[in-house]
């Protein structure tokens, strides 16, 4: 199986400007850690690729966040992404299935709900963080995504994003966003509309053979267009930590510490991000105990 990996270009007439990335390692970690259905690991996919490839517009620093609240039964899904190629995301109800749509895909749209928004945070880690909504497209993700990227920079964009599942797992997994910048005329418009028209899909030439670099030619066919990154390696990473979780339970009171170390013999936190578990057990809450003024 291909690395997961992330790479940037642009046309060397500076009209066009493109991002692709290939997740399907870290979707299939995500689909572990949360015990997806094949419907939540379709969506999760998809918002985890979209996250990551919103994440490397930034420079080195920041985080992207998307928050999908739609109306259909997987509830909230949140991710965010990092432009160091790091992601981490859930879905509030990771067990959902639905049957297979029309075209014989994952429902996403359905799981997520056509009804709702998807809010973006962006934090370009200084400064305040620019948070924006949009009313959700389809609830696909890819055309949310896109919706977001017109209403937000007013230019136009392709996006797509794809999660191929089989009873094996996850297959493939990956997703590109080309725009076009505002030197872009007719030509680029209808050359590229073509393209888009004879690409395919997205995981179904990865699982053909095809490399990041050869995906990001098929769709930029026609134009002279060179990388502006090595290729970044992506994978599904969570801040959370051992120490973040004791320190968390420092902010509680003595009285909640000691009933938590009598009655239950331990104190334990789920990460929402990534389903880790932490267990602290009743003498260190004791030994918190002490440290806690009140
Ligand atoms: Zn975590």
């Amino acid at each position: 199986m291909i690395e997961d990996g992330i790479l940037k270009a642009i046309s060397s007439d500076g009209t066009i400007r493109a991002v692709i990335a290939t997740t399907t390692n870290l979707v299939a970690d995500a689909r572990k850690r949360h015990g997806l259905s094949f419907t939540a690991t379709a969506a999760l996919g998809r918002a985890l690729t979209g996250a990551s490839l919103l994440a490397s517009f930034m420079t080195k620093q920041g985080q992207v966040t998307l928050k999908f609240q739609g109306n259909g039964p997987l509830g909230a899904m949140m991710v965010d992404a990092s432009p160091k190629g790091t992601v981490r995301g859930y879905v509030e109800n990771p067990e959902v299935e639905l049957p297979l749509n029309s075209l014989g895909n994952f429902d996403v749209g359905a799981a997520v709900g056509s009804t709702g928004y998807l809010h973006v945070t962006i934090d370009r880690g200084f400064g305040m963080p620019h948070q924006s909504t949009v009313e959700l497209e389809t609830g696909e993700i890819g055309e949310d995504i896109n919706r977001y990227l017109v209403d937000s920079e007013q230019t136009g964009s392709i996006v797509i994003t794809g999660t191929h599942l089989t009873s094996e797992g996850v297959e493939a997994a990956g997703g590109l966003i080309v725009q076009l910048l505002p030197d872009a005329n007719e030509d680029t418009v209808c050359q590229l509309e073509n393209n888009v028209s004879t690409f395919g899909s997205f995981t179904f030439l990865m699982r053909q053979g095809m490399g990041i670099e050869e995906i990001l030619s098929r769709i930029l066919q026609g134009f002279d267009v060179r990388p502006i990154t090595e290729v970044l390696p992506l994978k599904f990473h969570c801040k959370c930590s051992m120490e973040r979780f004791v320190e968390a339970l420092k902010v509680l009171d003595k009285e909640s510490l000691l009933s938590m170390a009598n009655e239950d013999g331990h104190a334990e936190g789920r990460c929402h991000f990534c389903n880790e578990v932490y267990q602290v057990g009743k003498d260190r809450l004791i030994d918190l105990t002490n440290r806690v003024t009140d």
